[in-house]
């Protein structure tokens, strides 16, 4: 049984919990396993995983998380030095040869000046976005430097980082939630926000009742989306938080 702590929501209790657990350190970002442990290789790979956020836009997540795999398997290799060796041009020819985006042109630009972005600025290795403990702010901000990356995509990989990879940062105030259809359901059947809330409503829900690190219900929201908060026939009888859900369904 989980053991809340005075004045503090479930939510956030499980969410702590689930980030204070050392085995949970690696993010199951799409289904194929050789291409998740690929991301998964922050040492080896961090282009791989900063590439992929900048993928993630006007496709579903699973498809923008398999380009870097895809496209290591078409080169033949993913160094940094090897991306940094491919014009624009041929950026656009793979990309569009092989579909890897449902915007091939734009997407194309995006990952080309994103390799030299990682050049330029971090000399080639993408680790150091998020190196030597940094603040939650900087390595949003650093995100956010990306061509085409959002505040969204910016938080999530933030989060990414601190919560699954458990990279240490100074603080974690600036990583807000970032709201799927999971977290979604779950907050506004819990009757912590409206049932039509719109997204800014639930990201200062998310500030309010966490201030020191309002991402950290990502964690729970998701888990008790996907477990028990089913789109139809939820389970309240088993949710972990059914002592404190209003259970407008
Ligand atoms: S108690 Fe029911 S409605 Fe509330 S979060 Fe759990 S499954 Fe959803």
């Amino acid at each position: 049984m989980i053991v809340k702590k005075k004045d503090e929501h479930l939510l956030v209790t499980i969410g702590k919990l689930r980030f204070d657990n050392p085995e949970e350190n690696s993010a199951q970002l799409v289904e194929d396993q050789e291409a998740n442990a690929f991301l998964n290789d922050i040492i080896n790979f961090p282009h791989a995983y900063v590439l992929a956020c900048c993928m993630d836009r006007q496709v579903k997540a699973e498809i923008a998380w398999m380009i870097p795999i895809r496209l290591k398997k078409i080169i033949g290799d993913f160094s940094i030095e090897t991306l940094n060796s491919i014009s624009l041009e041929e950026y656009l020819k793979l990309f569009n040869e092989n579909t890897l985006h449902r915007f091939n042109d734009t997407m194309a630009n995006v990952f080309y000046s994103a390799v030299k972005r990682i050049v330029k600025d971090y000399d080639g290795d993408a680790a150091k976005i998020w190196a030597n403990n940094p603040s939650s702010a900087t390595v949003v901000y650093r995100f956010l430097q990306f061509n085409g990356v959002g505040i969204k995509i910016a938080t999530m990989a933030t989060n990414i980082l601190a919560r699954q990879y458990k990279v240490p940062f100074s603080d974690y105030y600036s990583i807000d939630i970032s709201p799927d259809v999971h977290i979604l359901r779950v907050l506004r059947r819990s009757g912590l926000v409206d049932k039509d809330a719109n997204i800014d409503s639930i990201i200062y829900k998310a500030r309010e009742l966490c201030p020191e690190f309002p991402g950290i219900i990502d964690f729970s929201c998701w888990e008790i989306g996907r477990t028990w908060c089913r789109p139809r026939n939820p389970n309240c009888e088993e949710c972990i938080i059914e002592s404190e859900c209003l259970k407008i369904i």
